[in-house]
Order: structure tokens, then sequence, then C-alpha cells
């Protein structure tokens, strides 16, 4: 679930996304405030709620789960006998600079949020894909 580690394929295909935001709105530095107001997007158009998380220190002593470095955003559930009402959705800034690769980021998780089962396959690119079609692109960002 977690990017960038991952298979040279899923990062692939997490770039492959498109963004309905204007290249010149992708291109903007992703900012906490415009982050936050998108996840809450993706939870409309998901139909899943999440905890944004962005401080991965934070993130590590809540999960017992060490951010990799290399690692752009990840979703918790909690263990396996004790879910979470809410999962966490932890996005690491350094790896998310703009507001472009934010929205294939957060699809991605999102994907994973909505279908678990789906893991990496094509299939799970084309539900995030249609996550993204349904996002109403922002006037202000
Ligand atoms: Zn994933």
């Amino acid at each position: 679930m977690s990017q960038l580690r991952g298979h040279p394929l899923t990062t692939a295909r997490t770039r492959a996304l498109r963004s309905p935001l204007s290249p010149s709105q992708a291109r903007l530095p992703l900012g906490f405030p415009w982050l936050r107001q998108r996840v809450a997007h993706f939870v409309d158009v998901a139909e899943r709620d999440c905890e944004l998380m962005v401080d991965l220190q934070a993130y590590a002593a809540a999960t017992g789960i060490t951010f990799a470095d290399n690692c752009a955003a990840q979703v918790y559930w909690g263990p396996v006998e004790q879910r979470r009402p809410v999962p966490l959705l932890a996005v690491n800034l350094a790896l998310v600079p703009t507001c472009g690769e934010a929205d294939q980021v957060l699809a991605h998780e999102f994907m994973h949020l909505r279908w678990p089962s789906y893991g990496h396959k094509a299939v799970a690119f084309q539900r995030a894909q249609g996550l993204l079609d349904r996002l109403a692109a922002p006037v202000a960002v």
C-alpha cells in the first residue's frame, strides 16, 4: 500500500493516474490546507473516512510502524484483532511536492481504503482513476 518503495509497475501505474487539475494547478506546490481539503473530497467520492497524518514521527508512535524514507503515503487500519474505527492515512510531504502528485498518491491510497482486496492489480488503478474522475477540480488552490 505504500508507494515508491513498491514494484516499479505499481509506481508507474500510480504516476500514470490523471489528475482532474489543470496543468498549472497540478504544478502548484502542495500545502497542508489544500491537502486536508483534498482528502475531504476523496473521503466523499470514495465513501471511506480516514484520519490524515503528516507528522511521520507521530504516525510511528501511534502505529509502531516506522515510516520508510522512500514511502510517499500509507494507510493503517490497525491490528487485525483491533481495527481502528477510522483508518490513518499518512502522507510524506517531502515526497509529494505538488498538488498533481498529491492527487495521484491520494487516489492510490483511497483505492486501498475503498477496495482493500484489490492489491495492486490493474483493476485497482482503474478504480483509482475513477475516483479522480469523480473529483471536481477546485476553483481555488
Ligand atoms: Zn498501494
